[in-house]
Order: C-alpha cells, then sequence, then structure tokens
C-alpha cells in the first residue's frame, strides 16, 4: 500500500516552498501527501490570515492537480492542534499503511518540544526535508533518536508503518511565509514566489497588506 504522508503547516500563506517540497516527497517516498492545515498552532504566534482564509489559500494553490491534497480536519477541531492526537486519529483509519509525517528541517530542530513527542515514532515516520537559509541545531536527544531510527532509502518506509525516519533531499528553495507577509505589507508584489492561484482572487492576499 502506498505511504500516506502528511505535511502540517500553518500556510500563511502557502507559497511556492511549501509545494516543491510536498511535492517532490510524493515522488520520492511514491506516497500519497496530504497538506494539512493548522488552526491554533501550538507553538508559534497567531497567524496573520484566518483558518478559513488560509484553507481557501490552499484549495486556489492546489487546483488543476491531484497529487497533493488537503485534510482540514485540525480546521475542525476546537483548541490547539497537537500533531499526536491527528496521527492517532490517522493511525485509527488507515490501520497498519505507512504514515510518514514530512517536516522541514527547522521544524524537525524543534520535535522534542512537541507534545508527547516520543509517541510519534509509534505511528508514523518522519521525513525531513531540506531547507537552505536557517541555522538549524539539532540537540543531543534528537540526535539519539535519529541515530537509532536512521534509514538511507526513503523506499524502506512503504515495507513497516511507523519508527524510521529519513532525510528528503529536495530542491532547496529559500523561500518562507514570513518574507512573503513582509514584502506584501511593504506593497511589494510577490508574484513568482506564490503560487498563481492566491493571485486569481484579490481577497486571498488581502490579510497580508496593509
Ligand atoms: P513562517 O515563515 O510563517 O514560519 P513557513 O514558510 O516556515 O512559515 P509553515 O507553514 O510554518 O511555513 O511551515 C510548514 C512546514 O513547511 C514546516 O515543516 C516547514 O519547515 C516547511 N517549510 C516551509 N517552507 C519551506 C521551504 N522553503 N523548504 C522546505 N520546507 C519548508
Amino acid at each position: 500500500m502506498k505511504p500516506l504522508a502528511i505535511f502540517g503547516g500553518t500556510f500563511d500563506p502557502v507559497h511556492i516552498g511549501h509545494l516543491t517540497v510536498a511535492w517532490e516527497a510524493s515522488e520520492l517516498l511514491d506516497a500519497e501527501v496530504r497538506l494539512m492545515p493548522s488552526r491554533t498552532p501550538p507553538h508559534r504566534a497567531t497567524p496573520c490570515a484566518s483558518a478559513e482564509q488560509r484553507l481557501a489559500g490552499l484549495r486556489a494553490a492546489l487546483a488543476g492537480q491531484s497529487r497533493l491534497t488537503i485534510d482540514d480536519r485540525e480546521m475542525r477541531r476546537e483548541g490547539p492542534s497537537y500533531t499526536v492526537d491527528t496521527l492517532r486519529e490517522l493511525r485509527a483509519e488507515q490501520g497498519d499503511r505507512p504514515l510518514v509525517l514530512l517536516l522541514g528541517e527547522d521544524a524537525f530542530a524543534g520535535l522534542p518540544a512537541w507534545h508527547e513527542w516520543r509517541e510519534l515514532f509509534r505511528l508514523t515516520h518522519i521525513g525531513v526535508l531540506s531547507r537552505p537559509g536557517l541555522s538549524v541545531v539539532r540537540s543531543e536527544i534528537l540526535w539519539r533518536e535519529i541515530t537509532e531510527r536512521r534509514v538511507a532509502n526513503p523506499v524502506v518506509l512503504s515495507h513497516c508503518p511507523a519508527g524510521a525516519i529519513v532525510e528528503l533531499r529536495v530542491t532547496a528553495l529559500e523561500v518562507s511565509a514570513t518574507r512573503i507577509r513582509e514584502l506584501l505589507a511593504s506593497g511589494r508584489d510577490p508574484r513568482y514566489l506564490l503560487p498563481a492561484g492566491l493571485f486569481a482572487d484579490p481577497a486571498l492576499l488581502q490579510p497580508y497588506r496593509r
């Protein structure tokens, strides 16, 4: 069975960095990839756009292709969006199907601060996506977990349901939503850093303009 990969984020707004790495992860893992926007991210400031606006942006960005889909379950859940709760739900739904949590290098380095983080390895594999431009330091506690679990070949992940970590060499794009929000707030037009679908409806970028 093809693995199911989950790529969570605030997507405030979704940009070409997100889409490129999600797309390439789907190829490298031969997996179904779902983008999963979070309503109330526990580890960061409140997003600039509302949950509904961010979801509408994702829908517009993904129009016209079927490789990447949206799973909006965290948007429908009240309270903080803990990844471990989402993965428990997915595990109950998917039986023994391999699950892969996709994380950019920066998000992966922050993993030991997540709610019940060690439990994640019982529920899912982790695919770490290379991300340029950020200085990321992995703590010793994280390194210990990596050493035991690392596999080199992404295909190995399809042979068991959970527990491995693989580094996915995806095309490096130094793009962040922070930078895009700064550009929009200063009146600039980051036309080619964003998927074309976000320009189809002026309301989608309105929350970021001053
Ligand atoms: P912000 O700048 O607001 O923090 P962001 O661009 O990092 O946003 P998020 O929605 O916070 O985007 O990130 C969701 C996931 O996407 C995280 O795992 C993050 O590491 C990853 N990610 C975002 N941009 C890139 C990129 N250019 N390359 C690789 N991974 C990325």
